[in-house]
């Protein structure tokens, strides 16, 4: 079945794909299986997944009690769209009321990422009937029109043709030159004057708890809660998108329980469905009530769908993988800061949503470059590192939440080493 080889399937990608269709490391891996924290290519070397497809696989890579649930659903009802009843749709969003913050109570479910931010950011507009946004520099929401006018990453925005024009960028409050406070003050009035300028025609504001896409920032303590405060005194929606964060991977089962914030809408995806494609928006049974005509995803929770994500959820509370998530994280971040290494910017993060920034010791080599040199040096020695931030000089360790230590223990010896092989190249360069 697999028997091109990486290079023709590179050829093919050239070929047939479009050429917008991104990939990493300079020479891509092919990846034929998985197996909870490991992948294998086409020659059966293993790896240790340390991005779990950008933070969707928490549960592990075909997890048996996983996909025995979506292997028996799909022999007995695969899909009939919301047009007549089912019970896993309801048991799931019931499920979810019960772990989601707050009053929110009630879900929509989609497919993508992209397609629930979409759906967040209209349900917004109809129930504050204004039309504008607010969102984060460095933030990434979708590929859709709207999750795409509020991402706010220059790279993952196609065209400024091609996105709304009522949205209003303010600074995230990351900049590591400055104190945390100062960052926080400057970001904080920017959103003031914004919400002066412009509130009456601001529907919403989108955020994400901790930017994955944009480097992994955390915002200073206290931040979600003075923007939400800010909000409320302007009749502004705050959207938290949680699709890369959600499902325990913070070492919370949501993020914005670690600062305490319940939003008005929160959207998830991604790990959900640990591999099978589900996503959600749910909000409190009065914004609920704007969402009023008849509407459907067609492939929204069907039954395959949302009895995995039954599954994933019991899988996540059996193994309690929350604090596996946070207790690993915690090793994994102490570890990342004792190998002590020039190249090492800065590390951030909390849970198994770790990121690493790189620093080019001299102008030889960008630290974009020495990044994928990390990469791909760590991929021969059978790790899987992600990549990411606005100069994509950040290493993302996101890996399944069912890794275990001595894989950790493992991936930084290979670091260490890794990182020492570059200071000592870079040093007689
Ligand atoms: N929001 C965040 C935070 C994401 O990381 C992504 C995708 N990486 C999306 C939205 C879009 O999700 P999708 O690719 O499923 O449309």
């Amino acid at each position: 079945m697999y028997s091109i080889g990486p290079k023709k399937i590179l050829e093919k990608r050239q070929t047939f794909l479009m050429p917008a269709t991104a990939h990493f490391y300079r020479q891509p891996p092919q990846i034929v299986s998985g197996s909870m924290q490991y992948l294998y290519d086409q020659t059966g070397k293993q790896y240790v997944d340390f991005f779990a497809g950008v933070s969707v696989m928490n549960c592990g890579h075909s997890n048996p009690e996983i996909f025995a649930t979506a292997q028996k659903q799909l022999t007995s009802l695969q899909h009939t769209s919301t047009i007549y009843l089912t019970q896993p749709i309801v048991d799931l969003a019931e499920k979810l009321a019960e772990l989601l913050p707050g009053e929110l109570k009630k879900t929509f479910f989609c497919v993508t990422g992209s397609e629930a931010n979409e759906g967040a950011l209209s349900l917004a507009r109809l129930y504050t009937k204004k039309k504008g946004f607010i969102a984060l520099s460095g933030g990434l929401h979708g590929r859709t029109h709207l999750a795409m006018s509020v991402t706010g990453i220059p790279m993952w925005r196609l065209d400024d043709q091609l996105v709304d024009d009522q949205i209003y960028f303010v600074d995230r409050p990351h900049n590591l030159e400055i104190a945390e406070i100062a960052s926080m003050a400057t970001s904080l009035a920017q959103l003031e004057q914004t919400l002066e300028e412009h509130g009456e025609n601001i529907a919403a504001m989108i955020l994400e708890p901790i930017q994955g896409n944009g480097g992994i920032i955390r915002y200073p303590k206290g931040f979600l809660k003075r923007v939400h405060q800010l909000l409320k005194e302007h009749n502004v929606l705050l959207i938290v998108d949680e699709v890369q964060t959600g499902y325990g991977r913070t070492g919370k089962f949501f993020a914005v329980e670690h600062e305490g914030v319940t939003p008005d809408i929160l959207v998830t995806a991604k790990a959900l469905g640990n591999g099978i494609p589900i996503s959600t928006f749910s909000t409190t049974d009065q914004i609920a009530t704007a969402f009023n005509r008849p509407s459907a995803s067609t492939f929204g929770a069907n039954p395959v769908a949302a009895e995995t994500a039954l599954r994933v959820l019991d899988y996540i509370a059996k193994h309690d993988l929350v604090q596996r998530a946070y207790q690993l994280g915690q090793y994994l971040k102490g570890a990342l800061w004792s190998i002590n290494s020039p190249l090492i910017k800065d590390i951030r993060g909390i849970g198994l949503m770790l990121g690493v920034e790189i620093q080019a010791l001299n102008t030889k080599i960008s630290a974009a470059d020495l990044t994928d040199d990390i990469l791909e040096e760590m991929k021969v020695r059978g790790f899987l590192i992600g990549k990411n931030g606005l100069d994509r000089n950040v290493l993302a360790f996101q890996p399944p939440l069912v890794i275990e230590r001595e894989d950790i223990d493992q991936m930084l010896a290979a670091l260490t080493k890794v990182l020492a092989s570059k200071e000592a190249e870079l040093a007689c360069k």
